[in-house]
């Protein structure tokens, strides 16, 4: 049984106006982490804030451990819900201590229990040693630290998180969170994520959930996700995409780059998933039949990597390559495809965008 679902969850910020979420279903298992993903205003805040109780949705329900926390005559109040929350501000109280700020929501406990525990919590996060300092003697990630051993200390069903990292700078956020994740599964802590951050969800989160529009557009491991994605939307958002119309015939696709092998069978029209690392931009040897001629637009370095744009049978295309790639704006390469292709469910564009009418 899952630990928490949302059951056709449905609010308008407005009334008549567009769903901020729209009959979202959701369900996390114990102690699994689960990241909802997804552009600006997609309703990733507004579903964490039903699941926290701050808002009330118009329809749909909310369950923990088969008890209902929302539904038809019943609304649990964000108190009473044990769940833990983490803001991208930390929100830790200035004027008391590390320590305080820990055993703030232990005050039921006899105190040394609570500092017994506070103490355990901060040790995790390897915090030892900061008990007696105020929040403002101490660097962000280790705020942000605090405000997670504060959320965990009572001991939360749920712990949620909204963009946790997001006021951490690069090589801090990274080395944060991999501490973070080690913490909360030791733990076994079920958590529910929200990141408009790609990188993060997928290394922190066991399932990710993209959103759309307030929809559930697909819901997977980082892998499938990333290896299949269902649309371009989901795609493009992750990772970056060539959204190449073809024509399917079993595990081939007849496209203007030519024969593209597909990841899984299709037959007829398709539009297929072509990642910037399936394309491969070399030198030019001569003309051979076959070769595909590509015109390098643009080239941005990445330390990692270069991202290029070029142009080629008609359609402006994005390759990932190495550094060592040396092609500049203004170049000309030979294009090979090095990777296969995934058949989306979106429908191709009409004729006019079929293989063989684009001047190839
Ligand atoms: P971001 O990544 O920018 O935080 P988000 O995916 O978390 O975005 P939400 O904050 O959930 O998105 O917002 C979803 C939609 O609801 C947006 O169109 C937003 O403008 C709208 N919205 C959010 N809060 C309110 C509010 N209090 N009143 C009216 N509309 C709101």
């Amino acid at each position: 049984m899952p630990l928490l679902s949302l059951d056709q969850l449905t609010l308008r910020y407005t009334a008549g106006g567009t769903p901020a979420v729209d009959g979202l279903n959701l369900a996390l298992e114990p102690g699994e982490t689960l990241a909802l993903l997804g552009p600006s205003g997609c309703g990733k805040t507004t579903t964490l804030r039903l699941v926290a109780g701050f808002e009330r949705p118009d329809t749909g329900s909310l369950q923990l451990e088969g008890r209902v926390l929302v539904g038809p005559g019943t609304f649990v109040p964000p108190d009473q819900r044990r769940m833990g929350m983490v803001f991208q501000d930390y929100a830790l109280f200035p004027h008391l201590s590390v320590l305080d700020n820990v055993t703030f929501g232990l005050q039921a406990l006899p105190r040394r229990e609570q500092v017994a525990r506070a103490r355990a919590m901060l040790d995790m996060f390897a915090l030892g040693g900061l008990e007696a300092r105020a929040p403002h003697a101490l660097s962000g990630g280790q705020q942000q630290r605090v405000a997670l051993a504060r959320a965990l200390a009572p001991g939360p069903r749920v712990l949620l998180l909204d963009e946790p990292f997001s006021s951490l700078d690069a090589a801090l956020r990274a080395s944060t969170r991999m501490e973070v994740r080690r913490v909360l599964k030791s733990l076994d802590t079920t958590v529910l994520l929200v990141t408009h951050d790609q990188d993060e969800a997928m290394a922190f989160a066991d399932r990710m959930a993209v959103m759309r529009g307030g929809r559930l557009e697909q819901l997977g491991t980082p892998e499938s996700l990333y290896l299949t994605p269902r649309t371009a939307f989901v795609a493009s958002f992750l990772g970056g995409t060539n959204p190449v119309p073809g024509s399917a015939s079993g595990t081939e696709a007849r496209t203007v780059l030519g024969n593209l092998p597909l990841v899984s069978p299709a037959q007829g029209p398709v539009l297929l998933s072509l990642r910037p690392e399936a394309l491969r931009l070399m030198a030019e040897t001569g003309a051979q039949a076959g070769t595909l001629r590509a015109e390098v637009l643009t080239r941005e370095f990445q330390g990692h990597g270069v991202v290029f744009t070029v142009r080629c049978g008609g359609m402006e295309l994005t390759v990932r390559g190495t550094s060592e790639v040396p092609f500049r704006p203004g170049d000309s390469a030979r294009l090979e495809v090095v990777g296969k292709a995934v058949v989306l469910e979106d429908a191709p564009p009409d004729a006019a965008g079929e293989p063989g009418s684009s001047g190839t």
